[in-house]
């Protein structure tokens, strides 16, 4: 026969702990509660099965669920000594919903069931206390005939704030056994009105009519809502819990309270909570009475801290408390009553907290050998992290929504409304904090984004040039907010009939996506030593290394700081943005013949090997990826007449050729177009003097601090082995050329980016010309799933909403298609090489899934923005643990 119905306490104990499937959380955990001695009222838990039962047999229970109801009821009669529906000694019981997991506020619970009319006066009499008696009744009607009856609770309220008007007092405590007595008569009324039928007198009834109601609010909107919202499926159904109650509100000596065993804010090892005296738990929860403090030291002037109130039931709850963190090994979220001085457990579960005190509680409780060092790693989310290097919005700060876009770049920040880059630059250098809005972001605002302590852009989605540059900066950014017009001749922006002129302040939440009018409090970051120990921890477990993507020493030398074990990615086109630089660029562009690029080149020269020499030094030994030029030409043509005429006189020709040679490069689609080793073949002079720089520059920092770094050239956009073997070629040939100018040798690697479907299917060819893969899932997720990176920031969204998408496949690597290509390229590159070296460096890089799929391909490192490698080296932890670990200390 099926065990439907659990008992707990008294010494019978049949649930634990891991039987939340079957007993809901709140059953499991009273049941072990119970069974490790802790002072939990006795009861039974109808299992999840009932319900799931109850669903798939049109509203009705199994046929065995009444018999073994009724002998848990009896058990729990004996154990307490009282008897359900006797008019003498009644036992009383709580009926209370209970998923696998919490599902706060979203399901009923009914108090005090067992009162009748005939129970209340044996109630009154064995308490000897009527007017706790008659409170009880009260409330249980009200519960009652909210939860299963469906009396709209304002009904209720209206008829005990009539009595107390009528009495001329404040407080619900004030009432007397009469006064309750004629809202009782009242309610009862109120019950008969709304629903046709008298107040059910019958406990059984009651009990039954109960049980129904929390298995009915399984399917209520706020359960159905909030289970789409967490991914809970129908199927987990609910547990219902009936346990013998206890009374918070039998006097001064009786109290209820939630408490957490940790300050669940900041993680400080405190006991945090409240509690009232001579209450019943809803009491707290709707605010009518202001709780009070724990603890002494957590005590305001005028408050009256458990502590002081009630010492013996405070210092049973300080060892329960001891208790419950050692065997749960975790901070627990706890509500308790007393009862005549003596305490009672009703609910124990592991506590949500904010990443803070993620943190610090792990470390802590490692530290107190609770936990070890593997266990405190996967016990911090990752993403989480990301709150702890940025500064966030005060919650408790008053703001005004503006608009919401994606959250490109986390981090919050304030500013004065700049429409250019220049302004932005301009004002900063004032000393002014500023916000970039743009419509959409090219290379050409790097200046003003840098200078800006926010980026937002109407345009574009998460791998949009903004998000991307700005997640490298760490700096905050909202893209592709298409609520907001952006208007650049009135210098102002629009939203939803707000107007936000140039100079004024709004505040963006990159985190959320969030823009908000005016300033908005904000909390700094505080990077404790917590950190660098969970750091540290999680640095011995991991297996793939965290390289980062960078190109300015700025963003080097902050990547190291966060720990990156080298670069993944420098993108070398970002170095070519400067004022100094971007003319010689142009000339390099435009020039029709390879005469005029030569010259153009040679001006660039001298800046790129200077740029790589920094990032060596920086790197000192680590390795450095560096990519040659990938992006779209027409990100660097000349715009506006003055810059045509500009380049012309640079080249000497005329400016109506240039005009024409701007159309000649123009594209439609660039994304798609004359880009990556396209441009490397057309002009193989580009990638010649890119690779002369890195090669001078490797062999000067070799010679200056005699430890040589080892470059790892990168070959863009590769769709065949024959760019690969072309490109490579002329690489290694200006290798030679430098070594024999220098009259040294170096080691170095060139290799490619898988970043074309093609690449990926042809992989074991093209590893035979490389020494290292690195997947672009940036544009490999593009052209796998034919979505444009910078337009798709305005449908995605919807996209995922309706669930067509589970995630934004430019955040979370989508392992059904693009990983499988991943992985098969993985796969058919070391089918012909063994040793070939495997990386990503995608934004998804530095996204807690994505890196766990890269774990399962055997890939060696991630490559992330530099703010985003802690959470890669905590990520990439909980991968290998996940994969059975390696203990890099062993
Ligand atoms: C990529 O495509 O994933 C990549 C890293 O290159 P980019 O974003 O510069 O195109
Ligand atoms: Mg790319």
């Amino acid at each position: 026969m099926t065990q439907w119905v659990y008992s707990f306490g008294a010494g019978h104990n049949e649930g634990r702990a891991d039987m939340r499937n079957l007993l809901g959380g709140k059953g499991a955990n009273l049941a072990e509660m119970a069974s490790i001695g802790l002072p939990v009222p006795p009861g039974f838990t109808i299992t999840t099965e009932v319900c799931t039962h109850y669903y798939e047999n049109g509203n009705q229970y199994p046929p065995e669920l009444a018999g073994q109801v009724k002998a848990a009821l009896a058990r729990v009669e004996q154990a307490v000594g009282l008897k359900f529906g006797d008019t003498e000694k009644p036992l009383l019981v709580s009926v209370r919903s209970g998923a696998r997991v919490s599902m706060p506020g979203m399901m009923d619970t009914v108090l005090n069931l067992g009162l009748n009319d005939a129970t209340v006066e044996g109630l009154a009499r064995a308490s000897g206390d009527p007017r706790f008696a008659w409170d009880s009744y009260r409330r249980f009607i009200q519960m009652f005939g909210g939860v299963v009856l469906g009396v709209d609770h304002h009904r209720f309220e209206e008829i005990i704030e009539a009595v107390k008007l009528d009495r001329g007092v404040i407080e619900d405590t004030a009432l007397t056994a009469e006064d309750w007595k004629e809202v009782i008569a009242g309610y009862k009324e109120a019950v008969q009105d709304a629903t046709g039928a008298p107040f059910p007198q019958d406990p059984e009834a009651q009990l039954w009519a109960a049980i129904g109601a929390v298995f009915g609010s399984w399917m209520n909107q706020r359960a159905i809502t909030y289970r789409k919202l967490h991914d809970i499926p129908a199927e987990w159904g609910t547990a219902v819990n009936v346990q013998a109650m206890v009374f918070g509100n039998m006097g001064e000596d009786c109290a209820t309270g939630v408490c957490f065993t940790r300050d669940p804010s900041t993680g400080e090892n405190v006991f945090y909570g409240e509690y009232l005296v001579n209450a019943q738990g809803e009491d707290v929860v709707a605010g009518i009475r202001t709780p009070q403090p724990m603890s002494k030291a957590r005590a305001k002037p005028g408050e009256k801290p458990m502590e002081e109130v009630m010492p013996a039931a405070y210092a049973e709850l300080v060892r329960v408390r001891e208790v419950l963190e050692k065997h749960y090994k975790d901070m627990q979220d706890i509500e308790f009553t007393v009862q005549q001085n003596r305490l009672y457990m009703l609910q124990t579960r592991n506590g949500k907290r904010t990443a803070a005190a993620s943190l610090k509680i792990a470390v802590d409780m490692c530290r107190e050998g609770l936990i070890d060092e593997r266990e405190a790693i996967k016990r911090v989310a990752p993403g989480s992290l990301d709150q702890l290097l940025h500064p966030t919005l005060d919650p408790k700060a008053p703001r005004k929504l503006l608009s919401k876009g994606l959250p490109a770049s986390p981090g919050a920040a304030s500013g004065i409304v700049v429409f250019s880059a220049d302004e932005a630059e301009l004002r900063a250098r004032e000393g002014e904090s500023v916000i970039l809005v743009r419509i959409e972001t090219s290379p050409e605002d790097i200046h003003g984004m840098h200078a800006a302590k926010g980026i937002l852009t109407t345009r574009g989605g998460m791998t949009s040039h903004a998000a991307v540059v700005a997640r490298g900066m760490g700096r905050p950014c909202v893209a592709g907010a298409g609520g907001i017009t952006v208007d650049y001749t009135a210098q102002a922006l629009s939203a939803g009939g707000h107007i936000i002129r140039a100079g004024e302040t709004i505040t963006l939440d990159g985190a959320t996506g969030e823009v908000f009018v005016g300033a908005v409090a904000m909390i700094e970051p505080q990077l404790s030593g917590d950190f660098a120990t969970l750091m540290e921890w999680a640095d011995k477990v991991r297996r793939m290394k965290v390289r980062a993507n960078a190109e300015t020493p700025l963003d080097a030398e902050t990547a190291r700081k966060f720990g990156a074990e080298g670069i993944g990615l420098c993108r070398t086109e970002h170095m070519f943005f400067d004022p100094e630089r971007i003319g010689a660029v142009r000339q390099m562009i435009m020039a029709e013949h390879e005469e005029g690029r030569r010259a153009a080149l040679s001006r660039l020269l001298p800046f790129q090997r200077q740029d790589f020499t920094e990032l060596f030094r920086i790197m000192a030994g680590l390795p450095v990826t560096i990519r040659l030029l990938d992006p779209p030409l027409h990100e660097f043509l000349p715009h506006t007449e003055e810059e045509i005429a500009e380049v012309a006189e640079g080249l000497g020709v005329e400016v109506a050729a240039m005009q024409r040679r701007a159309q000649d490069l123009a594209e439609a689609n660039p994304m798609l177009g004359h880009r990556g080793c396209r441009l490397g073949i057309s002009y193989p002079e580009i990638y010649e003097m890119q690779a002369r720089a890195i090669f001078e520059a490797a062999v000067a920092v070799a010679k200056e601090t005699g430890r040589a770094p080892v470059p790892e050239i990168m070959i863009p956009l590769v769709m065949t082995k024959r760019e690969l073997d072309i490109t490579r070629a002329e690489v290694e040939r200006m290798a030679e050329a430098v070594f024999a100018e220098a009259g040294m040798r170096l080691e170095y690697l060139v290799g490619t980016m898988i970043e074309l479907p093609r690449a990926a299917l042809t992989a074991n060819q093209i590893a035979e010309s490389a020494d290292f893969f690195s997947f672009g899932t940036n544009d490999l997720t593009q052209t796998v799933f034919g979505l444009s990176r910078d337009d798709a920031g305005k449908f995605l969204p919807a996209y995922v909403e309706k669930n067509i998408l589970p995630k934004d496949p430019f955040v979370s690597l989508d392992p059904d298609g693009v990983g499988a290509l991943v992985e098969i390229a993985a796969q058919k590159g070391r089918g012909v090489k063994n040793a070939l070296k495997l990386g990503i460096c995608g934004e998804h890089g530095g996204d807690p899934a994505s890196i766990q799929f890269c774990e399962t391909v055997g890939l060696d490192y991630v490559s992330c923005s530099p703010y985003r490698v802690p959470v890669a080296r905590l990520a990439a932890a909980q991968a290998a643990l996940h994969a059975g670990g390696v203990d890099r200390t062993a």
